[in-house]
């Protein structure tokens, strides 16, 4: 089935490369809005986005235009300097988001680990907790990213092996998964992390719905209790956005669902416009004060090709309505699948253009992702048996319509 041509690049990779991902036997080319096509000329409804990297399309041509532009100007210079293009960018993040300050990374995992440092200098010179002991709590199940502190506090086994040591001074407590059966929202998740709060603990880190666990979607209301919970307990709430931020569950951020608002929130993914890695950690003037020259930085993090395309990014968002689709489009694609009447499919969930389908053990989620493949759709699984659905947040009706189309199809044939 995979041609010639694919097969000789896929064993160049096996050859040279280091085998930390399993992808799927498929070589891309090209991409353009929500298709992709591989190097034989195949096309493909991309249902995944790049682990919503890819919320604007492939390529969005007024993304690469300014792209093309700057680079041609000015693209790397180190924060030695101060550039034409930074301080328009974070004025219009700080303006969008709500947020006083901004510190600009560039992968995911990098405003996780600031986070952590705004975190921890917040526990130690505002809270007042005694050096080398502020602890954060974090939640059964989460990503957060790679490096080795993040994964120390994982609960993935294959995220951790061979790995150790790890950092301390992380916390694990219950997170609100839906498959509990609390009377009260989500009171086991609450209660566990009120039992893990204590004099050094500096924050809470949690995503508000969480993405490579599963599209875990807690219950209404819990982050509201969590909010309560860290006021109550002078404990910053940091909600990691990388995946769920800039529209992808059908509101600016996610925590609007809730009508809170976090004391840092952490970007990524889509804030790069599917064309760059751009990330941030954003803060209050307080939390941030603490930062000073020397104490955190990146080569890389705010430079002017960066700056350029992720204020564009934001631009977009708003200019081609892409949050209000992801909410009208999400409730329409969750409708569908939710209207596919099979035994084998226990769950629906997930917010705007964000949605897990979970199947029961028996159905191998990886072998449906080939099935849908072969019927030009991409999509990717998470954990053995669920299937995320996060195409771009252009994607139209009509589009919808043909996917729904195959998918019913493969997996009406796994009865
Ligand atoms: C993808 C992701 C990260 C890590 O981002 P990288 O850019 O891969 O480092 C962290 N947190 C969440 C919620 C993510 O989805």
């Amino acid at each position: 089935m995979v041609s010639n041509l694919q097969n000789n690049l896929i064993n160049k990779e096996a050859l040279y490369g280091a085998k930390n991902y399993s992808p799927l036997p498929i070589v891309l080319q090209k991409g353009e809005g929500v298709y992709l096509w591989d190097v034989d000329g195949n096309k493909y409804l991309d249902m995944m986005s790049a682990y919503s990297a890819v919320s604007h399309g492939h390529s969005h041509p007024e993304l690469v235009k300014v792209l093309v532009n700057q680079a041609e100007k000015l693209a790397i210079s180190s924060r030695a300097f101060y550039t034409e293009p930074f301080g328009e960018y974070i004025e219009k993040l700080s303006k969008l988001s709500g947020f006083e300050s901004i510190l600009p990374m560039n992968t995911g995992a990098e405003a996780v680990e600031t986070a952590i440092k705004a975190a921890r200098r917040w526990g130690y010179f505002t809270k007042g907790i005694e050096e080398n002991s502020a602890e954060i709590i974090v939640a059964d199940g989460n990503f957060h990213g790679r490096t080795t502190t993040i994964v120390g506090f994982s609960s993935e086994a294959d995220y951790k092996k061979g790995f150790g040591p790890f950092a301390d001074g992380f916390v694990q407590a219950d997170y609100c998964n839906t498959n509990c059966d609390c009377s009260k929202i989500c009171e086991k998740s609450i209660q566990s992390i009120k039992n893990s709060i204590n004099k050094n603990t500096c924050a809470v880190l949690v995503e508000p719905i969480q993405g490579e666990g599963g599209i875990i979607t807690p219950q209404d209301g819990w982050l509201r209790q969590l909010r309560d919970l860290c006021d109550d307990n002078n404990v910053l709430l940091i909600l990691d956005e990388i995946q769920s931020g800039l529209g992808r569950t059908g509101k600016m951020f996610a925590y609007e669902h809730e009508g809170i608002k976090p004391d840092g929130l952490i970007l990524g993914k889509a804030l790069g416009g599917g064309l760059l890695p751009v990330s941030a950690f954003l803060s209050s003037k307080e939390v941030m004060s603490h930062f000073n020259p020397g104490s955190h930085g990146s080569t890389f993090g705010g430079n002017p090709l960066a700056a350029k395309v992720a204020s564009k990014a934001l631009d977009l968002l708003i200019d081609e309505n892409l949050i209000e689709n992801s909410k009208v489009m999400g409730n329409y694609l969750k409708t569908k699948l939710q209207e596919i009447n099979l035994d084998f499919i226990r769950e629906v969930r997930g917010k705007g253009l964000w949605l897990g389908v979970e199947f029961d053990q028996k159905i191998s989620a990886k072998k449906v992702c080939l099935s849908l493949m072969s019927e030009g759709i991409l999509a990717k699984e998470t954990h053995e048996t669920v299937i995320r659905f996060a195409p771009p947040l252009t994607i139209t009706k009509a589009e919808i319509d043909w996917a729904m189309e195959k998918i019913i199809k493969v997996l009406r044939g796994y009865q």
